[in-house]
């Protein structure tokens, strides 16, 4: 496999080879049964992660895909939603609820802090909301919700939680059978792609229904879509030899092997080094000058959005770092050319991030910073557990 460049971007993750080779086996008949075994293979692998007592459904279409199941299949016209906004893909849901008739009020955190839980409160006293959405992981601010507190102030009301995942899942914690809070408070639907924290090329998308969510699905009745319908989805994710509409065979094969990868790593281990992961490319990026946008109580395990220090020329510096052979994204909405985000997620490996320490510290020193990036590796090290990742 060529691999040229070390692409840390919040999305596309790195793609190991293991995963790569599935993704290039021989293309079956979707309705073979072998493929059949494999499509649920991966689907019970994806409720072993979720621990639903619903539904999970695993199908071709991007991130975006799943957030329409997830408000189409919960909430209908004329009601509302409210959307907690860590930053720009927490508006993404508005968007989407206006395709749909519904009406969304928005809770916006300012960029790189939580948003006020006493003001998420009144706002749920004050007016009925079908449900409430929570970027788990905001990718443009690198910004982390704390459902430990949202989930339990939610359920409170009543509304349903529908969690966005999409640069979380299979990095941090989103357990459906947990209880936040003193509280039975759970998360109702989660949804995600397969190609952030997952570590697969981009193509699937991925969503889990609670009993309570799979309900409220019922009560609707008719939903104004079709191909993001779940009841059209929930004969195949029972016997995938049935059809409806044909997957994408090979993404499968590799998202299989992505999930056997995620769960033999364990998911407490892979939670925990992601945290290390964050916690240490931040205080390393740190001496070189550079501060994350998110304060560290809020900053996301997964991706860091990192303010340049002063003088710094955003396409200059990603320029050099992209001769050096790694990518890393700029920054979104009024942030950009004031700050650039690199992801630490998925199966990138310690030693990716070493490399890509000393690489931004070169570049810097070219253009006229001066950084040690030896000094920046050790305080990355500091942060981590001792348990590595192997290929
Ligand atoms: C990337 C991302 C999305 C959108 O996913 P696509 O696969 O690009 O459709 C949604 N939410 C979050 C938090 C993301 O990071």
């Amino acid at each position: 496999m060529l691999k040229k460049d070390m692409v840390l971007v919040p999305g596309p993750t790195p793609v190991v080879d293991s995963v790569y080779e599935a993704l290039g086996q021989e293309t079956m008949n979707h309705t073979d049964p072998r493929f059949a075994a494999i499509y649920k293979d991966a689907i019970e692998k994806t409720r072993e992660m979720f621990k639903t007592d619903g539904e999970v459904f695993v199908i071709g279409g991007s991130g975006t895909v799943a957030m329409e199941m997830a408000i189409v299949n919960t909430v209908a016209a004329g009601e509302k939603i409210l959307v907690i906004s860590h930053g720009y893909f927490g508006d993404r849901f508005i968007k989407l609820a206006e395709a749909f008739g519904i009406e969304a009020e928005v809770l916006q955190a300012d960029w790189g802090k939580h948003v006020d839980v006493h003001e998420l409160d009144e706002k749920l006293a004050k007016e009925t909301y079908k449900a409430v959405t929570i970027t788990h992981a905001d990718t443009s601010t690198g910004v982390a919700a704390d459902l430990d507190l949202l989930v339990p102030a939610i359920k409170k009301h009543g509304a349903l939680v529908i969690l966005d995942g999409v640069c979380a899942t299979a990095a941090i914690q989103e357990d459906m059978s947990k209880t936040y809070g003193d509280s039975d408070a759970k998360i109702d639907v989660v949804i995600t792609g397969c190609q952030k924290a997952i570590g697969v090329p981009p193509g699937l998308a991925i969503a889990a229904f609670n009993k309570t969510a799979l309900l409220a699905r019922e009560q609707l009745g008719r939903v104004p879509a079709y191909y993001s319908d779940i009841y059209n989805w929930l004969p195949i994710m029972d016997d995938p030899k049935k059809y409806f509409a044909t997957p994408p065979v090979n993404l499968i094969y590799a998202y299989n092997q992505g999930m056997k990868l995620v769960l033999e790593e364990g998911l407490e281990a892979r939670y925990n080094r992601h945290t290390a992961f964050g916690k240490g490319i931040r205080a390393a990026l740190e001496t070189y000058g550079m501060k994350a946008l998110a304060n560290e109580e809020a900053a996301a395990p997964t991706l860091s959005c990192i303010l340049y220090p002063e003088g710094m020329d955003d396409a200059a510096f990603r320029a050099a770092l992209a001769e050096k052979g790694l990518i890393v994204a700029g920054a979104l909405a009024h942030l950009q050319g004031k700050a650039f985000r690199i992801g630490h997620m998925g199966n990138t490996t310690e030693h990716m991030l070493e490399e890509a320490l000393l690489l931004i510290g070169e570049a810097m020193n070219e253009l006229g910073f001066s950084t040690e990036p030896s000094k920046a590796v050790k305080v990355f090290r500091k942060h981590l557990t001792g348990k590595s990742l192997s290929h």
